[in-house]
């Protein structure tokens, strides 16, 4: 059986980086990865340009159970020394007007070229089609298993197999079942950063249409969150960046704590007051607009017939009202073919920080989404899986 300091599961963002870092303390490991591919993930994100790294970085930006977790990795790896690495690699980076970074090639293909060059250079042996089944704890090490009935030996494991999100690139879930027999609990995986179902006659007329918009979940008539964007409306419901940011909280209540009363308000014309568009309406009505003209400028025609009755009725303060505080009632979440993470995993509690060792097993590392650490949209999860597979990879 051939053995090795570490053997690392999983080869996306977290599993590659801390693989590198290994090798660069000198460990041989070895780093195994189920897909054909290594980083399968990697090359689909930023919608293929890699949104890899946010230029606020700070732990605050987290789900608050994991902020003491995330502080103590940043520490160690930071925004700077995850700039420092991927610039030494190579990468060039730019950051947009909101903070996102993303490769000055706009290609998520160069990220990951990148680490795999440094991979090549370091001799970093990599087994592909090489899913792990079983880890043991065998005499102070691992025996680890895989379905293709190799084994290897090693003191170390670092397990990096990702959460639930897009199943067919490869992460899954299954990799918990690895680490539940070492007494890890896993909090129920929800899909995040997912369009929302919502039964709504406005969600059917509307389908295609994306405005700008602000919108606020609720849950049991408490504001949970809010954001401002991209709001589309689909045929199962509502979509677009606004909604994304929202529907973590969304899905926690809904597909995790069964809440029935949630849901999402939103104002579809947010770049005026409720009082402003009141006299707006009134000016147009003075100027002799028809009623179904009153909205031509401000939304696009479509809405004219979502809002016909209130338009040919003249009933400003319900036009108002129906524009500025539109309530959907959300039913359930899209699921997770169309998730980009995961909340849920592996409770932050249950390892070491800053090392990502667990608590209940020694030798036994986690790192990136299969732990219970989500930040939003925008740089923060890869942020979180470059962290903590460098702080892994350093540790063993
Ligand atoms: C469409 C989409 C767009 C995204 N865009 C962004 C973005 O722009 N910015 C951002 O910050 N985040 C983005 N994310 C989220 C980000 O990609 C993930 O949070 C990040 O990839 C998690 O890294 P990871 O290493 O933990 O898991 P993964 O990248 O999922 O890697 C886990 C790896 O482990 C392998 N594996 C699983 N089980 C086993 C096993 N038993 N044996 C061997 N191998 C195994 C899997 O095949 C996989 O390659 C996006 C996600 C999606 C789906």
């Amino acid at each position: 059986m051939k053995s090795y300091d570490a053997v690392i599961v999983g080869g996306g963002a977290s599993g590659i980086v801390a693989a590198i870092f290994g090798k660069r303390k000198g460990a041989s490991v070895l780093l195994c990865e189920k897909m054909p591919k290594l980083g399968k993930k990697l090359l689909v994100t930023g919608a293929g340009r890699c949104n890899l790294l946010n230029e606020k970085l700070d732990a605050s930006f987290y789900n608050p159970e994991a902020r003491k977790l995330v502080q103590a990795v940043l520490e160690k790896c930071g925004r700077d020394a995850i700039l420092g690495f991927f610039r030494d690699l190579g990468l060039r980076v730019y950051t947009d007007e909101t903070g996102r970074i993303f490769p000055v090639t706009q290609q998520a293909a160069s990220v990951l070229k990148v680490l795999e060059l440094e991979m090549a250079r370091l001799e970093v042996p990599v087994k592909l089609n090489c899913e792990v089944r079983d880890i043991r704890a065998v005499a102070g090490a691992f025996e680890i298993r895989t379905a293709n009935e190799e084994r290897f030996i090693s003191p170390k494991v670092i397990v990096c197999a990702g959460g639930k999100s897009y199943p067919a690139l490869g992460a899954d879930g299954s990799a918990y079942g690895l680490v539940r027999k070492f007494g890890h609990a896993v909090t129920e995986p929800v899909p995040c950063a997912v369009p929302l179902l919502a039964k709504d006659s406005w969600c059917h007329f509307l389908q295609g249409q994306k405005i700008r918009a602000k919108v606020a979940a609720r849950v049991d008539g408490k504001p949970a969150c809010d954001a401002a964007g991209e709001l589309l409306f689909t045929q199962y419901g509502l979509s677009g960046t606004a909604i994304l940011d929202v529907s973590r909280e969304v899905s926690i209540a809904v597909n995790r704590d069964g809440k029935k009363n949630v849901c999402v308000a939103a104002d579809l014309i947010p770049f005026m007051g409720d009082a402003e568009l009141q006299k707006e309406f009134e000016r147009r009505l003075e100027k002799k607009f028809s009623g179904e003209d009153l909205l031509e400028g401000l939304l696009p025609h479509k809405f004219s017939l979502v809002f016909r009755e209130k338009l040919l009725k003249e009933d400003v303060p319900a036009l108002v009202k129906a524009l500025k505080h539109k309530e959907f009632k959300v039913n359930g979440t899209r699921g997770w073919n169309e998730a980009e993470f995961t909340a849920g995993g592996v409770p932050s509690e249950e390892v070491d920080p800053p090392t990502l060792e667990s608590k209940r097993q020694k030798g036994l590392y986690l790192a990136g989404e299969i732990l219970d650490v989500q930040g939003p949209r925008g740089g923060y999860n890869l942020a979180w899986a470059w962290a903590s597979g460098a702080v892994t990879g350093a540790s063993i």
